[in-house]
């Protein structure tokens, strides 16, 4: 298999991807495949239960929160979130800190007003900008916690009463914050979660209460909350696998995910600071743990060092498309190891040079 560094679909453990193919064919001995399972059955109930109550341990948040489980993507989230929670004549506030957070606001506009408290656009969102003072009318405030091809990461967050609305797509349960500071928490599954096609929400309960509109039910978290993710027929295998990703975390532990996150990219930050052919992207007090991104010196570095960790079967280290360079995705599935075999590439393509 390849060493794969993607920032999504990124790399699953292969016991998760084991288990997952194993319930496919079929699933604990129940006589079905996994992918044929009633989603009303109590098979996929237990299921569905166990991620919940898994994803709220690993959050460390109580019962004021409630899991939902969507399709759509990150960008069904970013229409949602004004739909249900910003009236015609009121305001949300954004942290403009890159690409996703920009799409999150453009679609407040569609519903009422916006406010961008802090933008790094003009410096190409090398970092997190400041948000100053936030208003305290907001109907709430929007952050991109992980912003994922820029490589940059918000190492504290606003204080404020308004509440937090955050993507962590990119991050989620990669480090232990203080989750119950946020108000509703997203997060595609295709990076540090499970396979694509479904995305984590977790929202406190009295934000249900809170929408502003008429809605399709499919577009209502209270409705969805009302129906426990299943107003129509579940993403069954996005969901299961990303339970499996779950227990695996809980096995794991919070703390060790947390110092290994640590561990792998102070280990790759240092080899790139102290590379004599590339330099890193974000500006070190908003470096991500997550999407280390970094650059050569000598654009005719880039390809090569693409093709000499290629023939070494690691992949998925090229840069967005819209920034070009390196980017290699730290997840919790990724180990210590693996990038310790990405760091003895880079040393080793150095000297060929
Ligand atoms: N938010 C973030 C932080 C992302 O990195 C991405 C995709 N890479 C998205 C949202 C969009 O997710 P999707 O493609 O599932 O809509």
């Amino acid at each position: 298999m390849l060493l794969n560094f993607d920032a999504g679909p990124a790399a699953l453990p292969r016991e998760v991807l084991a288990q997952a193919s194993a319930a496919i064919l079929e699933y604990d001995n129940s006589g079905l495949s996994l992918l044929e399972l009633p989603h009303r059955g109590k098979i996929f109930e237990a299921i569905l239960e166990e991620a919940n109550s898994l994803a709220l341990s690993l959050l460390g948040l109580n019962d004021d929160y409630q899991i939902l489980w969507f399709q759509g993507g990150g960008r069904l989230q970013f229409g949602m979130i004004p739909m249900n929670f910003l009236g015609s004549e009121a305001t949300a506030g954004y942290i403009d800190s890159g690409h996703w957070a920009a799409e999150a606001l453009r679609n407040a506009h569609l519903y009422g007003q916006s406010r961008v408290l802090g933008s790094s656009q003009a410096d190409q969102y090398t970092y997190i900008p400041d948000w100053g003072a936030i208003p305290g009318d907001l109907a709430y405030l929007h952050l991109t916690t992980n912003n994922t091809i820029y490589g940059t990461q918000f190492h504290s967050f606003p204080e404020t009463t308004v509440p937090l609305v955050a993507d962590m797509s990119s991050e989620i349960l990669s480090r232990r914050i203080d989750y119950s500071a946020f108000s509703l928490i997203y997060a595609v599954a295709q990076k540090n979660l499970g396979p694509a096609g479904v995305t984590m929400v977790a929202i406190r309960k009295s934000m249900l209460d809170q929408q502003q509109r008429a809605l399709p039910e499919i577009l209502s978290y209270r409705d969805m909350a009302k129906n426990n993710s299943l107003l129509n027929t579940p993403p069954v295998f996005a969901i299961y696998t990303s339970m499996l990703m779950l227990r695996w975390m809980q096995e794991k532990g919070m703390e060790a995910i947390e110092n290994e996150s640590i561990a792998k990219a102070t280990l790759l930050y240092d080899t790139i600071d102290n590379s004599p052919l590339l330099y890193g992207v974000a500006q070190p007090g908003s470096r991500s743990r997550m999407n280390v991104c970094f650059r050569a010196h000598d654009d005719k570095h880039t390809q090569q060092l693409l093709d000499f960790a290629a023939a070494r079967g690691i992949v998925g280290i090229k840069g967005h498309r819209s920034v070009g360079g390196f980017r290699a995705s730290l997840y919790n599935a990724i180990s210590l190891a693996d990038v310790e075999r990405l760091v003895d590439t880079i040393r080793d393509f150095e000297k060929t040079v």
